[in-house]
């Protein structure tokens, strides 16, 4: 078994699928000593400050990203034309966009922040899994009618973190 703290506090046990609970809580409280040694080095001030302007800048930049991105996603689907219920703005750590079964549309506040082909990549993105909800050829066809460069800015995407913490991917 292994046992990590990260710089955020959290705790994580990797162990194998089969190993029962009790086995588990009884290796975390041998550890008990180590965690709070470790956790004295955490600096949760730092931490929920750091949550707060996050969570303040979302707030002042929202309505502002849902107005480029939805004027963005009314003019690509000009050329699309498909149907779609609600256009979210939503402050997610690990993903730029996505897109529901129920045909709403999810966007990162800062998707509007991004270089303009990239930011229209995203939107592209999530406006064909209103038709197609994968990832197959026939999906990148329907990308590729309006972002001819998209195996590039895919590319680029790939490079930019979402945020600190988080991953990169887009739905
Ligand atoms: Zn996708």
């Amino acid at each position: 078994m292994r046992l990590a703290i990260y710089p955020d506090g959290a705790f994580v046990v990797t162990a194998p699928k089969w190993y029962p609970l009790y086995v588990i809580n009884k290796f975390i409280s041998e550890k008990a000593d180590w965690i709070f040694e470790k956790l004295k080095y955490v600096d949760f001030q730092e931490l929920s400050e750091k949550k707060k302007t996050e969570s303040t800048r979302y707030k002042s930049q929202k309505e502002f990203a849902r107005v480029v991105i939805k004027s963005r996603v009314e003019f690509f689907n000009r050329f699309y034309n498909f149907e779609y219920n609600r256009i979210s703005i939503k402050n997610q750590k690990t993903c730029w966009g996505s897109c529901s079964r129920k045909k709403n549309l999810n966007f990162n506040y800062k998707v509007a922040d991004l270089p303009e082909e990239l930011r229209d990549y995203v939107i592209v993105h999530e406006l064909c899994h209103l038709r197609e909800l994968n990832h197959r050829k026939k999906f990148w066809g329907l990308v590729e009618k309006v972002a001819p460069n998209y195996k590039i800015s895919r590319k680029s995407l790939k490079n930019i973190k979402v945020s600190a913490k988080g991953g990169s991917a887009s739905g």
